[in-house]
Formats: C-alpha cells, structure tokens, sequence
C-alpha cells in the first residue's frame, strides 16, 4: 500500500475549533438561538482577547450569522472582520440538510444561498462538510465539484469496507472529491482536558483511533459538540499538549488548511487511493438512523409538494409569463376581471425572484436534519407547518399570476378559454379540473382543443350561483362550475389551449362512459383492466399491452414500533394485521374519460403497545381506510389517493405490491439519478451500531424488473419503501405511516443506546386523518426501457387548468418556455439567473448510460452558455436555430444551461 504507516513519522494533529449546531431540535428554534447569541459574544471575544485561537469552523452553515444578526445588526462588521481574516470560516451551506429527504435542486439552492450569504461577509470555506446528516448520498460528489469544491468530510453511513479516514468519493458521473472519513464522528476533540495527565490521555486516545486508519501524517480533530461554545482555553491546552510530545504536535486549524496538507502529503500518487463509488447506508459503524425516511410523514409530503411548487411552478412559468409581457411590450394589459375587488399589482420581475427567493428561504429553514427528519419535538415540527404555509401563500399567488398572465397572451374566443399548463418535460395526459363561469341555458358540455377530437366535459361539485349586485359591470359572472377533463398532450414546460363548446353546438353529445358487466367492481379502459377483491379490497391489475395480470396488489399491512424517532423497531412479539375487519364497500364512478373505485375499509388495530413494550396491546381500535383508484383514458398509470383515519399508535403502516417478478435489486429514483440496492440484508452481528434494514429512500418511484417486466410503484412525497423478498417474488412495500410516542429511547433492539434525549413527542403518532398519493405502473423491460420515470415524474407533478377571460393572441394553441427533445432528461430548474441575465435550465441524464438531447427556450434568443451549479460561466455553447442546444450527458451527468434574453 503506498500510504503505508511509517511509525517514525512526525504526526500533525490538526485540530478543528466547530460547534454542531442542530438550529433546532430538542429545543425550538428561538430557544436554541438564545444560547447562539451568547456563543456569537463568546467567539467574537476571544478572537479580541487571544491571538492563538486561529480558526473556528461555523458548523458548514450560514444561516446561524443571519439568526445572531437579527438580534445585533450592530456586530455585523465584527463577523465579517473575522470571516475576512480567515479566523471564523463559514460555508458552504445555507443550512446543514439531511441529505436523503430534499431534492436534488433544493441541495443546489442550500449551497447556491449559503455561497451567497457568504459572500456578504467575504469567502466561503470551499469544503463539503457533511457532519450529521444520516447517511450519504451517491451524487454528492458532483454537486460539491458543481461548486468547485474539490474536498468533502463525512461521518455516517460508511462500513468497515471503508479501511482508511481519507478516500476518493465517486459520483455516478464520475465526479470526484478528496474524502475524510470522520471514524468517531464529529466531536472526537471536543472539550479537550485542562488537566496534563487526563489531556496526554485522551490525546493518546485520539492518536490510538485515527492513526491506524490515517493515510498521511495529518490527523482531523474535530475539537466541538453539539451545541457547544468555543473553547476559550484552548491555546493554553495545545501549548502543555505540545511540551510534552515529541513524536506529535498539535496545530490550531482549519479544515482548508487540513486538506491541502493531506494533499500535498498524498501528491501526485492520488489514484493509487482508495476508491468509493455511489452512496453510504450502513449502520455498522456509527448510527444511521433509517427511521426518520417515515417520521411525521406530513413532513415530507409537504416537502415534496413546497419543493415542486417553486421548482417546477412558480420559478419556470414566472420566469415565462415575464419573458413574454417583454415580447408584448406596451400593449400589455393585467387580465382582470370586471370587478373592483380585483386590483392590478404590477409587480417587477426582480421583486418576483425577491419573493420567490423568500419562499426558498423558508423551505430551507425546514429541511435541516432534524427539522425534515421529523425527530425533534412538538414545538419544533409546530413551527415548521407555518413555514410551509409561508412556502404555499408566496408560491400559489405568484403561480396564479403568472398562469393568469400566460393564458391571457393566448387566443381569444367569445366564451373565455381553458389552458392546461405541464410542470413536466415531456408531453403528458391527465385529468385536469377549473372552474368556469356557467350559464345554465347553455352549459359547456365539451372542450375543443386546437386539433383532434373534441373532450367531454364533467361538471364536479355543485354549481355556485350569485345573485349580480345593483351596478354590476358587464360580464360579471352569475353562476361558476367546476369542471373536470382528460387533456391530452400537453408540451412539456407549456400549454394547450381549449375553446368552451355550448351544448347543442354541432357535433356535441358526450360519449358514454364504458361500463363494465360486472357488479361495480371492474374499471377498465385501452390500457388496463383493475378490479377490486370482495373480501379484501386488493386489487387485480391486468395491462393489456403486456397481457400481464398482477393480483394481490394494494394489500395494507400495519405492525407495532416500539421504536423512536430515529428508528423502526418491531416489538418482540408483533402482531401483523393485513385484513379488512369486514369486507369493503366498493363504490364506481364512470365519467367521461374517467372510471374511478372508492374502497372503503376498516382495519380493527391494537390501539397501542402493551404496557411492557414487548408486544402489541390487547385493546383494538378502528383505522378508516378510504381509497379511490383512478383509471384515466391515455394515461400509462394506476393513481391511487388514499385517506387514512389513523386513531392508533405505536405502529406502521404500509401498502404492499406484489411483483411477480424474480428480483434481485431495488431501482429507486434518487437526486441526478436511479440507484440500485441489493434485497439482501448484509450480514452482521452484535458488534454493529444497528440492525440493518430493508427499508430505503426514494424520490419519485422504485421499480423491481427481472430484465422482461417490471413494475414500478410512484409517490407524492412518500420517502421510504422496501421490497421484500417472497415465495411469489419481489413485494414492494411503501410506509404510509410509522408513529412513534419518543424522540428517542435507550431500549431498543435495533440500535445500539439512544439517539438524542429521551422526549415524548405525541405529535409522531400523527393521529387524525392523512391523505396519501400514490401510483402502479407496469411496464415492460426496466424502468429504464419503459421510460417508466416519465409517468412516475408526471404523477408527482400533476398539470393544472386554467380558464382565461380573454385572449391577446399574441401566442398559439400550444406553446412551450422549454424544449427538451429526449426522455433520457429529466429537468431540476429553470430559472431567472441569480444575475438576473437570463434564463438558466438545469438538466441531468437520469440514465445510468451517456444520453444526448436537444434543449431550447424558444422564447429566449439570446447567447447560451454553459455554467456551473454556482451559475459560473463555464463554455459558450453553439445553438441551432431551429433545434436548439445539443447536449450529451455522462451516466447522471447534470447540464446547467445559461440562456440569455
Ligand atoms: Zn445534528
């Protein structure tokens, strides 16, 4: 080995002054931040007082100088004197993440800001310090290299395989950075010893832990804790530490510092260092903490869906609707109706990426590891709904703007029009609902779109009738309807535009909705046939393309948890409970375009555990579950929306489909990219810190194949799935609900000692009624040969109708902000610039092959160049007039895209 110990080496011990600073957890944010406060003042003091004490790391983040500057504005010129001095290092991160649960652009956006904000203050530390988060993720490499970051430290996740505290890290796109491997955690330094002999002994600890799995003569001592001040009387500690030893020293540092010694040390020999490829999910070393992937679900369906409405709603159609009020120059007038409840905001493109901007902070300051986690208290998770109500009002108000103004530039027709917008890349079908006004002497009765056969409309709810005040303008609305339709092939980043059709007009008349002879149990249309089991409301699924019948599907399976926050835990004795008390009501409904079954059941649970934890108590309650599976003509995919009436605790819920397929890997949607894990459980024994576990994270959907079928289950914002391995094939289970009474506890069996303070948190059992989202897709091949993931993205991002008053006719039928020609790529962002010069479109080839496409923004014709993730010019890329951008992409390769004006 080329780092072989020399043992008469001098070693360096490097020690890292840091604080983890969790912004909330065990306390709330505010309570946390008075003690922030006092070690702001602390800090502040002893870089006056003691020219020695060189360094301290900020924890990774920047959103902790904004929390102190809130409360002393005054002291802004002390922390950016010491950030400029290079005594107080602060960065790359806005907020320290859990890495599993936000996207992928919202890691973009936390780096993107905590870059910004450091800026203020003079340098970011260019180093991707991962100190908690649970686990790491396979596509980290790339995104800290996107920022020019060459260096990484991380703690959990890693196995034994992992012989040495420095490595290279690879992404799936072959991204690499320089890695130490944090072995004892973060806080191995922490609160060194006054005392000489407890100090030599501790420090002979340290050198006993790290040297062994040292590849040079640098050792990283993280001298912090959790929430802990600095140490004041540290100087004087390395200085009686440094008397005494000869064949060491100890050097007050920083994690820059330490890096580029280990650089230099390795030289020019780096590719003879150990490699690692893709993601780190072990227990056996230190805690991962698995369980928190369905802790407070709310938490992460809100997540999801505040995620989506920035990225894929509020960002690009914004973005769009200001581009062309540009194009339409003076004539452009707001689209308002003719009521004075209803006045003109106009409001500037920059003060629109302003608030957007305040939405992303928001949705940042929720997704810290042990806010997004949902393993903190109460207060906290109390606190974090408000946030996402913030992140919604900022977001829905600006989208409803910006589609108002979009479809106003659109066609004109005497009764209005409908637009049907795509938040996806590429063309999709779906039911979609709006609301229009209604005039009962000539109802709409269907939808006609530019080309193509004419969509029967479906009157949803009931119609809202007003009485017209005295004075009212013309135009003035009497009556409104909701309506709902099956629009068909809407472009991608774009819309179709449909004209009200009276009834009676020629060639109306609705067709009938199929219905099937059976007794209410069957939808079925082109693609698929479902059908509902009598007994116990599973579901049989044939797809006719395939000719494949799946049976058994949708089965709900609940167990006990006598774990925590952090981690399931089955009760010694469990009792498992996977049918319906009673047969379920089944109920059809056939619309046009649409056939849904409302399945009702109850499941009769044990109400909690039995007092002694080992088993599930003997007293039962009823759990409501109500379900209605969906059919809609053209689309690829069974959506399943289902209520659960939770009123038990100390369990999980989750929903099985069997596969029938022999598996040997999960394929589960991941940030730039699908990850493979293995079904087997790696073998361990009781020296491990956890059981390892089956369950794992996902974004959009996971799949199971066996090379010539597959089917894959997608999700709104429901993290965590495991596929069991059974007589019949791989089953995959999606977690619904896992609620749990503690933060933490010292008894389980899962893992070894507790994870935080042992806290009652009542809101973890997450009583009431949740809603949940879901989707089947069978297909043939892998996911990858299906295009499964385009379904999978449509599901999780459903398209939206609008009806416009009027039309400007400045743009057609159809039109699109982005073009992107291959389903190789799916799209992360498109963007006003953080410059505000230009568009930029981030892509990535979600493939585990190099994919090529052809990428436009019509409506943006201006230059195009390449740019990092920190929108740093990179190329001047070449454009075709008519096709565009061509781009070829490495296996998960992101592609940022700078389009000017
Ligand atoms: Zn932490």
């Amino acid at each position: 080995m080329p780092f072989a110990r020399r043992p008469h080496e001098k070693r360096h011990l490097m020690v890292v002054s840091h604080t983890h600073w969790d912004r909330e957890w065990y306390l709330a944010y505010q309570a946390f931040r008075v003690r922030l406060v006092g070690l702001f003042d602390t800090l502040l003091d002893l870089f006056d007082a003691d020219p020695e004490y060189k360094h301290f790391m900020l924890d990774g983040h920047t959103i902790p100088l904004e929390d102190y500057l809130e409360v002393r504005p005054d002291r802004f010129d002390d922390l950016e004197r010491a950030v400029s001095q290079g005594k107080l290092l602060i960065g790359p991160w806005y907020i320290i993440p859990d890495c599993f649960l936000p996207g992928g652009e919202a890691l973009v956006r936390n780096f993107l800001r905590g870059h910004r904000v450091a800026k203020q203050f003079g340098s970011v530390m260019k180093v991707g310090y991962i100190p908690d988060p649970f686990g790491q993720i396979a596509h980290m490499p790339q995104l800290l290299r996107g920022f020019g970051i060459e260096y990484a430290t991380m703690w959990r996740g890693a196995d034994d395989s992992l012989k040495t505290t420095e490595f290279v890290w690879v992404a799936p796109d072959g991204s690499e950075v320089l890695t130490a491997h944090k072995p004892r955690g973060y806080g191995v330094g922490g609160s060194l010893p006054r005392a000489k002999p407890a100090l030599m002994a501790r420090l002979r600890q340290i050198r006993d832990d790290l040297e062994p799995l040292a590849t040079t003569p640098y050792l990283l001592v993280m001298n912090g804790g959790d929430h802990v001040p600095p140490q004041t009387e540290l100087s004087s500690i390395i200085r009686v530490a440094n008397a005494e030893m000869d064949d060491a020293e100890l050097v007050h540092s920083s994690l820059p510092e330490f890096f580029e010694r280990v650089r230099d040390a390795i030289g020019g020999r780096i590719g003879e260092w150990p490699r690692h490829a893709g993601e780190f999910r072990s227990g056996q070393r230190a805690h991962l903490l698995p369980g928190v992937l369905s802790a407070r679900m709310w938490i992460k369906q809100a997540n999801q869906e505040c995620e989506d409405l920035l990225a894929h709603w509020a960002e690009p159609f914004s973005t769009w609707a200001d581009m062309l009020k540009q194009q339409v120059g003076p004539e452009w007038r707001e689209p308002l109706p003719p009521t004075t409840a209803h006045m003109p905001f106009p409001t500037s493109p920059e003060s629109i990426s302003a608030l957007i901007d305040r939405a992303w902070r928001h949705l940042l300051e929720n997704q810290p590891h042990d806010s997004i986690c949902g393993c903190s208290v109460d207060a906290v998770h109390d606190e974090m709904r408000q946030r996402y109500e913030w992140v919604r009002e900022i977001g829905e108000e600006i989208v409803r703007q910006a589609l108002r103004t979009i479809g106003a530039l659109g066609p004109d027709d005497p009764l209005g029009t409908v637009a049907v917008f795509n938040p996806t890349p590429q063309r999709a079908s779906g039911w979609v609902e709006t609301t229009i006004p209604w005039d009962d002497a000539r109802p709409i009765a269907e939808l006609a779109p530019p080309e193509g056969e004419r969509v029967p409309v479906t009157l949803v709810g009931e119609v809202q009738r007003f009485a017209i005040p005295d004075g009212a303008p013309a135009g003035y609305d009497r009556s409104r309807a909701e309506i709902g339709f099956v629009a068909r092939d809407v472009p991608g980043y774009g819309f179709r535009i449909y004209r009200l059709v009276p009834a009676g007009a020629t060639g109306t008349g609705a067709s009938p909705a199929r219905a099937s002879s059976d007794d209410g149990r069957v939808i079925e249309n082109a693609l698929f046939r479902v059908e509902a089991s009598a007994t116990d409301g599973t579901l049989t699924v044939t797809d006719k393309r395939a000719g494949r019948t799946l049976s058994g599907l949708h089965r709900f399976v609940d167990g006990g948890d006598r774990g925590d926050e952090y981690n399931y835990c089955a009760p010694e004795r469990d009792r498992l409970v996977d049918q319906p008390h009673a047969p379920p009501r089944i109920r059809r409904e056939l619309r046009p375009g649409q056939q849904r079954l409302t399945i009702e059941q109850t499941y009769r649970l044990p109400v909690r555990l039995s007092d002694d934890r080992a088993a599930r108590a003997g007293e039962t309650c009823d759990e409501r579950i109500v379900s209605t599976v969906t059919l809609t003509d053209g689309v690829p995919r069974i959506n399943i929306h289902t209520v659960v009436e939770n009123a038990a605790e100390d369990h999980r819920l989750r929903v099985h489909f069997p596969s029938g397929l022999r598996a040997r890997v999960s394929k589960a949607d991941q940030h730039f990219g699908v990850v493979e894990r293995p079904l087997q459980l790696p073998a361990y024994d009781d020296t491990w810190a956890e059981e390892p576990v089956g369950t794992y994270p996902q974004k959009a959907f996971v799949s199971v194949d066996d090379g010539e079928h597959g089917l894959t289950v997608a999700n709104r914002g429901l993290p965590e799935y495991e596929v069991l391995e059974t007589r019949d094939g791989a089953e995959i289970a999606l977690t619904l609900l896992r609620c749990v009474g503690w933060l933490s506890r010292g008894d389980l069996t899962s893992r070894k000692g507790p994870a935080g303070p042992q806290l009652r948190t009542p809101g973890a059992q997450m009583p009431g009624a949740w809603a949940f989202d879901y989707a089947i897709i069978p297909h043939a091949g892998d996911w990858s040969a299906a295009d499964a993931h385009v379904p999978a993205v449509q599901h999780v991002r459903p398209m939206r109708a609008r009806w416009n008053r009027r039309g400007l006719g400045h743009l057609d039928w159809e039109a699109q902000l982005l073009r992107v020609d291959s389903p190789s790529f799916a799209v992360s962002a498109i963007k006003r610039a953080e410059d505000a010069d230009g568009v930029v479109v981030r892509l990535y080839n979600i493939r585990d092959e190099a994919a090529e496409t052809t990428v436009d923004v019509p409506d943006a014709r201006g230059r195009v160049a390449l740019v990092n993730l920190n929108e740093e010019h990179v190329a001047d890329v070449d454009r075709d007039e008519d096709d565009g951008v061509g781009i070829t992409a490495r296996p998960n390769e992101i592609v940022t895209l700078r389009f000017r004006r």
